[in-house]
């Protein structure tokens, strides 16, 4: 419903409005309008500030400020510039005034008298125009607030959109991530599996409908502890989430490495309800890791350990010798015109050929020791862990230097072309922890140049004490090798007494009567005899002879009774047909198997011990005795010798010699004898020189005796005449 028309009145002449107001009220019955006076023009005015006027019926003569001064005020100021205003009046009728009324703004002029028709006519007129104004008003008003909240529901949709867009992007940016090289596995509060992603499918080899619903156990690989299990879980739930490195099991079965971060999801309430696992299968970043290990310590081209890795092995080497009291040895190698190779065939084939040295160096060493390639064509060979004495390390590392010297000189094969070559190596040894790895490099060095010097080809020692040694044992090495060929050996026989200081046998002791060296020692030769295998050789002519001589004497009344003792090394023990080669002398000399005695010493016992003790039952079952040699001066002889088959032992000459003087030698003379007595072993003393060294080792209870004070291992011409004596 619209309000009334508001009709504003205004005139100095109260009974003038009133004559107005009554012609309206009783004319214009059923117009909606509401009627206002004003008797001056600022009253006018006043009034117009609050309300809005349909019409305003003015008259022209008023004190103060006339009509059209109010209409001029009323036509400037905006609110009320568009309210009709009709002048009445009876004075201004003129045409002048009637003009001059519509300049400022009148829309009629009615004179006085006022017909009250025309009057209604035109009221009704104008409070249609203002009830359409106001309905419009009212229409436009209601558009204006339809337009209103369009924009606003415009406004919302667009934020809406706008955070579709961001939701859209953010989600796809999910979907990569999701989808990203790295496997993800969800799984709800119940450890069910909810969802993985296509990266699980290739780390673990299940596809994601045979996981669903299943407890993420079945990837577990069992390699952790539970403990290492129940640490996780505890962390997860604890600190919302837990990263680190597991082993899970591949849908075929093989086990690998991951890299996997747990989250718990959380509610709003705080209550967790996923858990994320991200993983990646580390693996190839092991591999990557090893990778770069690889290139880091490891030659590229022959791949054994380059300079780097060399000396940091130096270096823990040379602590560990010191705290071993072993030796170690540095070779230094250097292919001998390697540059001419390269030169002549190219770098391909000297590559080749340094692949080719690389492999024959690992073939020579053991698996501890160290071959590096320091560039070039240069290598060290780092042997660690020498037992033994100065002069015994120098030898053995003698012999393996010369065992790569002489592998490198063999024919090469480079793509079908042969091709000669060979090292030159230089030697220096280590103890102690005295020398820097760095001066040990260089003393090698050194030596290898002085190889070079020497004409290429062969091996130097930096020490020239050592090499002088070596060199001296690799010649009487070759002499003795040339005095095997040559049967250059005697057999002397050192006569063995029992109590009644009657012969019961002898030991037979080899001699080598060298040209050039004259006599040489079996203590000097023996051992290298030993480490070159020599003795194999040695050990057979020796055996022969002894048997030779059991059968010769075995003819004489005077002799048949006699034992004979032969020193079988260790080398010759451990032939795995040496109780067969044993028998065939025999056999083939017809020789009463109790007369041969073999003496070994303890060392026997240092590698198999129970193949040892085997073998020695067989060398019992075919009848031979067996002595053991030097007795006390090994190991830890008596813990073990009651599970020797042994018929004898022979306490060493070192406690006989000191026997009379030391009382720390007898006690062990005594102790040797009564031990031997529980486990019914005879005894026999070696090294007896002097009477008073017999009678005391009778006193303690010694049977049988060897030694200087009967005799001296002579020929056997001057053995048989002593027994005739
Ligand atoms: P061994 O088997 O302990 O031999 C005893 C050594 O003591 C012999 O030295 C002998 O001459 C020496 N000897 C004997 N009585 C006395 C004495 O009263 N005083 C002193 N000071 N020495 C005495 P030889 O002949 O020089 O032999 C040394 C070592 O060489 C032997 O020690 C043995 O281990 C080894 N040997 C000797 N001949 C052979 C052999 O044919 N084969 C093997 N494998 N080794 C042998
Ligand atoms: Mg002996
Ligand atoms: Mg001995």
């Amino acid at each position: 419903m619209t309000e009334k028309s508001k009709i504003l009145i205004v005139d100095d002449k109260k009974e003038n409005i009133l004559a107005l107001e009554l012609t309206i009220i009783d004319h214009g019955q059923g117009l909606p309008v509401e009627i206002f006076t004003a008797t001056s023009g600022p009253q006018a005015l006043k009034l117009t500030l609050h309300h809005d006027f349909a019409l305003i019926l003015l008259d022209v003569q008023m004190p103060e400020m006339d009509g059209f001064e109010l209409a001029e005020f009323l036509r400037v100021k905006k609110n009320t510039q568009q309210i009709p205003i009709i002048f009445l009046s009876a004075v201004y009728s003129s045409e002048y005034y009637i003009m001059k009324g519509f300049e400022s703004g009148a829309v009629d002029f009615l004179t006085k008298p006022i017909n009250p028709n025309i009057l209604l006519n035109k009221i009704q007129t104008f409070t249609q125009l203002d009830q359409q104004n106001k309905v419009l008003e009212q229409q436009r008003q209601r558009i204006e607030k339809h337009n209103r909240s369009l924009k606003q529901i415009n406004k919302k949709l667009h934020d809406q959109q706008c955070t579709l867009k961001e939701n859209i992007e953010s989600l796809r940016v999910l979907a990569t991530v999701f989808e990203s090289g790295d496997g993800i596995m969800i799984t709800n509060a119940d450890s069910k599996i909810i969802q993985v992603n296509a990266a699980f499918q290739d780390i673990t080899g299940y596809s994601s409908h045979e996981v669903i619903g299943k407890n993420p156990r079945i990837l577990n690989s069992n390699r952790q502890s539970n403990m290492f299990m129940e640490h996780m879980w505890v962390q997860v739930l604890k600190k919302g989430s837990w990263s680190g490195e597991v082993w899970d099991k591949h849908k075929d079965g093989h086990l690998y490495p991951k890299h996997m971060i747990i989250t718990a999801v959380k509610n709003t309430k705080g209550l967790t309800t996923e858990y994320v696992s991200i993983f990646s299968d580390t693996t190839k970043r092991n591999r990557a890791e090893q990778e770069i290990k690889k290139l880091a310590f490891y030659d590229t081209l022959t791949s054994l350990p380059n300079r780097r890795l060399l000396m940091d092995r130096l270096g823990v080497d040379l602590l560990a010798s010191a705290r071993c009291n072993h030796y170690g040895a540095v070779l230094f190698l250097d292919m001998d015109k390697f540059k001419s190779l390269n030169d002549t065939l190219g770098h391909d084939f000297g590559d080749l050929l340094l692949i080719e040295v690389a492999n024959r160096i690992k073939f020579c060493v053991r698996e501890e020791d160290t071959a590096a390639r320091l560039g070039g064509d240069e290598f060290i060979i780092l042997i660690n862990n020498i037992e033994g004495t100065k002069s015994a390390v120098s030898h053995k590392t003698a012999l393996i230097a010369e065992k790569v010297r002489s592998s490198l000189s063999a024919p090469y094969l480079l793509r079908g072309i042969k091709y000669l070559s060979s090292p030159s190596i230089g030697v220096s040894l280590y103890h102690d922890n005295n020398v820097s790895s760095f001066d040990l490099l260089k003393q090698a060095d050194l030596a290898m140049y002085q190889a070079k010097e020497a004409g290429r080809n062969c091996v130097r020692f930096f020490d020239p004490t050592m090499q002088l040694e070596v060199e001296s044992r690799a010649s009487l090495e070759n002499d003795l090798a040339l005095a095997v060929l040559n049967k250059q050996f005697n057999l002397y026989y050192q006569v063995q007494l029992n109590s009644e200081q009657q012969p019961i046998g002898a030991e037979a002791l080899i001699r080598w009567n060298q040209p050039l060296r004259g006599e040489v020692s079996p203590t000097d030769f023996i051992p290298i005899a030993e480490a070159s295998l020599l003795i194999l050789d040695i050990g057979d002519w020796v055996l022969e002879t002894a048997c030779q001589q059991l059968q010769l004497w075995s003819k004489n009344e005077q002799t048949s009774h006699l034992t004979l003792a032969v020193n079988v090394s260790v080398k010759q023990f451990q032939q795995a047909n040496f109780v067969k080669k044993i028998t065939d002398i025999l056999l083939r000399f017809n020789v009463d198997a109790s007369l041969l005695k073999l003496e070994l010493t303890e060392s026997i016992m240092v590698e198999n011990i129970s193949l040892g003790i085997a073998k020695m039952h067989d060398l019992k079952a075919i009848g031979v005795s067996l002595s053991l040699d030097d007795f006390g001066t090994g190991y830890s002889s008596l813990s073990y010798l009651n599970q020797l088959p042994m018929d004898q032992i022979k306490i060493d000459k070192s406690f006989v010699r000191d026997i009379s003087s030391d009382k720390h030698s007898e006690m062990m003379v005594k102790a040797i004898i009564d031990i031997a007595k529980i486990f019914d072993i005879c005894v026999i003393a070696e090294g007896v020189e002097t009477e008073a060294q017999l009678s005391l080792l009778k006193q303690l209870g010694c049977k049988e005796f060897q030694g200087f004070y009967f005799s001296k291992p002579v020929p056997i011409e001057q053995f048989e005449s002593l027994l005739t004596c």
